[in-house]
C-alpha cells in the first residue's frame, strides 16, 4: 500500500512574478491527510482567497494557468503543481503573497529543491488514484490531447508523450516520452524551462505583460538561435517542458493519475479542456486506493522512484 504524503516542515522562498514583475513570497506548509493541495493568496498579512488546486477553479489559461474564486486570482500555478505531482506530494497548503506564483528560473526545479529541502513525510492514509479505464480525446484544429488507460501489466503510473512542432531551426519537430517507472521527474523533467520567442516577448512587454520575464527565467529564441548565454539544458528541452506543464495542468483532476497522456502541440488551454472532458466522462476512469487495487490484481505496481525514496 502507498500512503499519502506531505511536507516534513514549512518552507518558503521569494521570487519574481512573471507577469507582474513584482517580488512574491511563497510559503509551503504541511497539511493533514485528505486535505489535498490548496492555495491561499495573502495580501498585507491577510488571506484574501483560498482556492483548492482543482480544475473547477481554473479561470484563465491564456498565458499560464490561473486559478480564481470570487474575483480573486492566483496565477502561474502550473510549474509548482507539476513539482508536487512529480514528487508524489498529496497534501500541502500554499501561501502566495502576491498575484501569482513566482516564476523562479522558468522550470519546476527550484520548487523540487524547496520540497526536497523541507523533506517529504509519509502519512497514515492510503493514496487514492484516478485510474483511466477508457480514452478521452480533445482536439482544437491540429492540436490534440488524449488520455487513456495504461496497457495491461504496464506500470501503474502516469506516462506522458508530448509532440511539438515549431517552424524554428532550434526547435523543429520534437517528441518526448516520459514514464514515471523508468526516468525520474527530478532529473529528466523538472529542469526544463519555459520558452518564448523574442518578438512575442517584445509584444508582451509593450502591452504591460511578462514584466518579470528575462533570460533568467525563460529560454528566449530570436529568429535563428537561443539567446541565453548558457544555451539549452537538454537538446529537447522544449518538449520536456511541455511534459512538465502537462503534469501540472492534469494534476488539477485532484488525484494522481494512472494512465497514458499523449499530447500534440498542446498548451494550458487544451490541457484544461482535457481535464474537464475526463472529469465529465466518469465512465472513463475509476477511483482506486492502492491497497484495494493491489489485493485484487496481479499487475505489477510501481511508483516513481522519487516517491519511494525515503530520503525526501
Ligand atoms: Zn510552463
Amino acid at each position: 500500500m502507498f500512503f499519502q504524503r506531505t511536507l516534513k516542515k514549512e518552507i518558503s522562498c521569494v521570487g519574481i512574478g512573471l507577469h507582474s514583475g513584482a517580488k512574491v513570497k511563497l510559503v509551503l506548509k504541511p497539511a493533514p491527510t485528505g486535505h489535498g493541495i490548496i492555495l491561499q493568496r495573502v495580501e498585507a498579512g491577510r488571506v484574501v482567497v483560498t482556492i483548492p488546486a482543482l480544475s473547477e477553479y481554473v479561470v484563465d489559461t491564456s498565458m499560464a494557468t490561473t486559478l480564481g474564486r470570487g474575483g480573486k486570482t492566483i496565477g502561474t500555478v502550473e510549474h509548482l503543481l507539476s513539482a508536487f505531482s512529480g514528487l508524489g506530494v498529496d497534501n500541502v497548503l500554499i501561501e502566495v503573497h502576491g498575484p501569482e506564483v513566482p516564476i523562479m528560473d522558468g522550470s519546476a526545479n527550484p520548487f523540487v529543491y524547496l520540497i526536497k529541502t523541507a523533506g517529504v513525510r509519509r502519512q497514515v492514509e492510503a493514496k487514492s488514484y484516478m485510474r483511466m479505464v477508457g480514452t478521452v480525446t480533445v482536439t482544437d484544429g491540429d492540436k490534440w490531447a488524449r488520455l487513456g488507460p495504461q496497457p495491461p501489466f504496464a506500470n501503474a503510473s502516469l506516462s506522458i508523450i508530448s509532440h511539438i512542432d515549431f517552424d524554428h531551426p532550434v526547435i523543429g519537430s520534437q517528441s518526448y516520452s516520459f514514464s514515471f517507472s523508468d526516468v525520474s521527474y527530478d532529473r529528466q523533467i523538472s529542469r526544463a524551462r519555459t520558452f518564448g520567442f523574442l518578438h512575442e516577448v517584445e509584444w508582451l512587454k509593450a502591452n504591460n505583460l511578462a514584466l518579470g520575464g528575462s533570460l533568467d527565467n525563460a529560454i528566449v529564441l530570436d529568429e535563428f538561435s537561443v539567446m541565453n548565454d548558457d544555451g539549452l539544458r537538454f537538446a529537447d528541452e522544449f518538449a520536456r517542458h511541455k511534459v512538465l506543464d502537462c503534469f501540472g495542468d492534469v494534476s488539477l483532476v485532484g488525484m494522481p493519475l494512472i494512465g497514458v497522456l499523449e499530447a500534440n502541440k498542446t498548451g494550458h488551454g487544451l490541457n484544461h479542456m482535457l481535464v474537464q472532458a475526463v472529469l465529465a466522462k466518469s465512465e472513463s476512469w475509476e477511483k482506486v486506493t492502492t491497497g484495494e487495487w493491489l489485493d485484487g490484481s496481479t499487475s505489477s505496481f510501481t511508483v516513481p522512484r522519487l516517491v519511494m525514496d525515503e530520503a525526501y
